[in-house]
């Protein structure tokens, strides 16, 4: 398969962008003509940029308002055709894109526009140029591939194809089967758009909502699967117009492109199994039966303060590394690490970040497997030297250069503990609070690399997003979105900070970077849980009073019930089906990070949102003095 990305979809200069497209391994770029006119250098030596990257141009656009002018406008878009006919060979292109009119003053007919474009082809062959045809969805009397397809069909010229964009059809709601019965070969090119699911105006929102595939709400997967059933095997191309991507990395933006299409096709070549696609083959999406282990870095006198924290949380240290300075704490299922090693990874991690999470572990099938898919899909492997009796443990880089090990059953990975570690006595035991498992981690960054995370953890894992919700902080909206499997064995929460005076966005500024800001574990009874805490001498983070007093009005809860919620500084929740969700929160250590612990009855298979603005406005009171700017 052959990708390319248009020009205007990412940030920078002509250069800057045509850098990153190629270092994210595109083999083409559709040339934007305002790129071209931003440029301070001539056509050819544009192109011979082009070609310097190893690239190649695959289209250029766009073309507007040609088909169906009434004199002497018709005679003029052949005129201005010429130019850029003139333009495109100086460049080296040889594909046009020419969108559907939305001039008032063009006219209705298919055969008036398919005459349109038989000239224009008859023109186009002399100078060795193809014409493409693109049905705009606010076009003004074109705005559907298939009356597009009508017009290209009746032109009958084979200088002149259909190109299609998944934007223009799904937006329209057109069914993309429609797609099958046109000939692979006289589809031209084909642009990929996704965007979320937004009532809005058509125009406004394919020039500002766009995103790469798989990362907003449309089937973009099945119009590829329609596309490929034609046969078409030209080059697949970004084409996303968004206000984020415009002001964002242009690097990191292309790396999502690219990962984009190729876990497109992934999924067009399992789903269409009878056709021959030259796409790249790879493991299944991985399935993630469990996080292993989060890993601390952290220095002496932190790891003094941590520890502290762990054991008023019931958990025990049960375990000290071989050879390094990396204590294990553990309780039932979840097994925390601290490690205070003066070098390696996690040491430059707290150099950078002070104490934080800078190490998950997930249990998966099979390590190797994994970290293919994620190195086929652009992931950044992770290795360090490792000393004598340890094992080489596979592993990718994830959120804010943090770092993903993978354990799997297949090999001695799954006894890394026994291999590891030995055995220590912790003679300040501390009373196991029922904290069984992780039930999810939440990851906090700036909002703009939301949907980078979103495409990294749906691409590698099997696991689907839930829609965006906005967490409300006295200083700002946090806009917040779970990654899930299907059997829940990993959630991640991810949340976007607009600003550093909300609590999330503070957490960013004063750890330097995204990170894990709170983990969060399960108990299989909150009141039960709570008891051992205070015996282990935890403290909750205090919550108003007001709160139960709004709970009894949303919920009408017993007394007792609501009395024994406030006692122990509890949050509840309760769905329609009547699952409900109870939630404990520590106070905040460091820069804002904290600890969760969450019971789930009935099937309840949310995060408590409704309860998020009072937990930050309560940790927020925590915070202050020192902390978040009072505003
Ligand atoms: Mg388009
Ligand atoms: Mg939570």
């Amino acid at each position: 398969m052959k990708t390319a990305i248009a020009t205007v979809s990412i940030a920078g200069d002509l250069r800057e962008k045509l850098a990153a497209i190629a270092t994210a391994g595109f083999d083409g770029v559709e040339i934007f003509e305002n790129d071209f006119l931003a440029f301070d250098g001539g056509p050819a030596e544009a192109g011979r940029m082009v070609r310097d990257h190893g690239l190649e141009i695959s289209l250029f656009q766009p073309f507007r308002d040609f088909e169906g002018m009434p004199e002497p406008q018709r005679s003029r878009a052949f005129d201005r055709a010429e130019r850029k006919f003139d333009l495109m060979h100086e460049l080296g292109a040889d594909l046009v894109l020419v969108c559907s009119n939305v001039s008032p003053l063009a006219l209705g007919g298919i055969d008036r526009a398919a005459e349109d474009f038989r000239e224009l082809g008859e023109r186009a062959a002399g100078r060795g140029i193809r014409i493409g045809y693109e049905a705009l969805a606010w076009g003004r009397h074109i705005n559907d591939h298939r009356d597009a397809w009508e017009i290209v069909r009746r032109a009958d010229h084979p200088n002149v194809g259909l190109i299609l964009d998944s934007f223009h059809t799904l937006a329209r709601k057109i069914d993309p089967q429609t797609i099958r019965s046109i000939p692979g070969d006289r589809i031209f090119f084909i642009q990929l758009a996704d965007a979320p699911q937004i009532e809005m105006d058509l125009l406004y929102w394919s020039r500002h909502f766009r995103n790469m595939p798989g990362e907003g709400d449309l089937d973009v997967v099945g119009f590829m699967r329609s596309v490929a059933a034609t046969g078409y095997d030209g080059p697949l191309s970004l084409e996303i117009f968004n206000d984020q991507f415009r002001g964002g990395s242009p690097k990191s933006i292309s790396i999502d492109g690219h990962r984009s299409l190729l876990y497109l096709m992934d999924q067009v070549r399992r789903l269409e199994p009878n056709i021959n696609l030259d796409v790249p083959t790879m493991p299944d999406r991985i399935r993630v039966n469990g996080v292993e282990f989060v890993e601390f870095a952290a220095d002496e006198t932190e790891t003094e303060e941590l520890g502290a924290i762990l054991h008023t949380l019931g958990f025990q240290r049960t375990g000290q590394h071989v050879s390094k300075d990396v204590a294990l704490w553990r309780q039932n299922e979840i097994n925390i690490i601290i490690n205070t090693e003066r070098e390696g990874f996690a040491h430059s991690s707290y150099v950078v970040h002070g104490t934080n999470v800078c190490d998950i572990g997930l249990r998966v099938d099979n390590a190797e497997a994994t970290v293919e898919r994620a190195r086929m899909l652009g992931a950044d492997l992770f290795d360090q030297p490792v000393g004598p009796g340890e094992l080489k443990i596979p592993a990718i880089r994830g959120v804010g250069g943090s770092v993903m090990h993978f354990i799997d059953g297949t090999s001695d990975l799954s006894r890394v503990w026994d291999i590891e570690f030995s055995a220590t006595t912790d003679n300040t035991a501390a009373i196991d609070a029922g904290l069984t498992r992780i039930d999810h981690i939440a990851q906090t960054m700036n909002y703009e690399e939301m949907l980078t995370w979103v495409l990294f953890y749906t691409s590698i894992f099997n696991t689907g997003k839930t829609s965006m919700f906005d967490v409300v902080d006295p200083a700002g909206l946090v806009r917040s979105r779970a990654i899930e499997n299907e059997e829940r064995s990993l959630r991640v929460t991810l949340n976007g900070a607009e600003n550093r005076r909300t609590l999330a966005g503070y957490f960013i500024a004063e750890s330097f970077g995204s990170a894990v800001q709170h983990l969060a574990f399960e108990t299989n009874d909150i009141f039960a849980t709570t008891e051992a805490l205070s015996a282990n001498g935890f403290r909750p983070l205090v919550i108003s009073p007001n709160y139960y007093d709004d709970l009894d009005a949303r919920f009408g809860l017993e007394q007792a019930f609501l009395d024994r919620l406030r006692q122990s500084g509890i949050l509840y929740d309760r769905n329609d089906e009547g699952g409900e969700y109870f939630q404990l929160y520590s106070p905040n250590y460091g820069e804002g990070f904290f600890f969760e612990i969450v019971e789930r009855r009935g099937g309840y298979d949310g995060y408590g949102a409704a309860n998020a603005q009072f937990r930050i406005a309560a940790q927020k009171r925590h915070l202050r003095p020192k902390g978040v700017p009072k505003i």
